[in-house]
């Protein structure tokens, strides 16, 4: 659910505002935070106060429902605005935050998806915002929307004392390793996408796989769902279409690794752990 504001609600609002301008975030010049603001102080947003939403709290934030959080999409318009910047979403997500992570990953999948819902998928009719759940609704064919979720595996696999990670090809200009990951296929149960990705991407049998936790990732929005496994045979043979490099590596001399805030870094701290 995520409703639009009344005016006089807006007049007193103050909160945390999540302004996206295509798959930028609005920020003070200088900072990785979100925004902390009376929306009197926001006067260069102001023609969009009939478009202003409030982001419905999370229970799961470490920080409780303390501050409202307001969204606005400006979508493709620029705004030049002194002492206001805009930074790429994975600036914020990554700032340090678990808060700021959920916060801004959640906010921006429900942009995406009013963005992408436009139109009714069947008929092909404008569609409207629903305003007691999130969705979006077509008054011709009754088709309604939810926000997609797109499950993904991600699985650190472990033998011995080693670890055993990749350089994506998305990584190729950064000495980055990371543990392997990739879509969940329709009609396959988690576990099997588990080893099917692992054989294609590395060409190793692995086994004891074990449920870790979950996390969701706003690009655009997926759902990871980490596991940990061993190695169970196998060389490794790399699918060049997604991967660069992988190798094992011995769990005293790692390479750069992502953060711990994300799931990745989560998993190949377990495994650290583990042993
Ligand atoms: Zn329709």
């Amino acid at each position: 659910m995520m409703k639009n504001i009344t005016p006089s609600q807006l007049a007193g609002a103050a909160g945390q505002w999540l302004i996206f301008a295509k798959d930028k975030v609005l920020v003070e010049a200088g900072t990785t935070s979100i925004p902390h603001k009376p929306w009197q102080e926001l006067d260069f947003l102001h023609h969009y106060a009939s478009e202003v939403r409030v982001l419905p709290p999370l229970v799961a934030t470490t920080q409780g429902a303390a501050l409202p959080v307001y969204l606005i999409d400006i979508g493709a318009e620029n705004i030049e605005q002194p002492k206001w910047e805009a930074v790429p979403l994975r600036t914020i997500l990554m700032a340090g935050s678990d808060d700021a992570f959920s916060i801004a990953g959640r906010a921006w999948q429900y942009i995406h998806f009013l963005r992408t819902h436009r139109f009714c998928g069947q008929c092909g009719a404008v569609t409207e915002q629903v305003d007691w759940e999130m969705a979006v609704h077509c008054h011709d064919c009754h088709h309604r929307s939810y926000p997609r979720i797109s499950p993904c595996i991600i699985v650190a696999i472990y033998h011995q004392d080693s670890i055993l990670l990749a350089k994506s090809v998305r990584h190729k200009n950064v000495n980055l390793y990371s543990t392997l990951a990739g879509f969940v296929e329709s009609g396959e149960t988690l576990e099997h996408a588990v080893h099917r990705e692992v054989m294609e991407e590395v060409g190793v049998k692995i086994k004891n796989l074990s449920y870790f936790g979950s996390q969701p990732w706003p690009f655009p929005h997926s759902l990871m769902a980490g596991y940990l496994a061993e190695y169970e045979s196998g060389d490794i043979v790399i699918d060049d279409n997604e991967i660069i490099d992988a190798k094992w590596f011995k769990l005293s001399d790692l390479p750069p690794t992502p953060p711990t805030l994300s799931i990745a870094g989560q998993l190949i701290e377990a495994v650290i752990k583990r042993k």
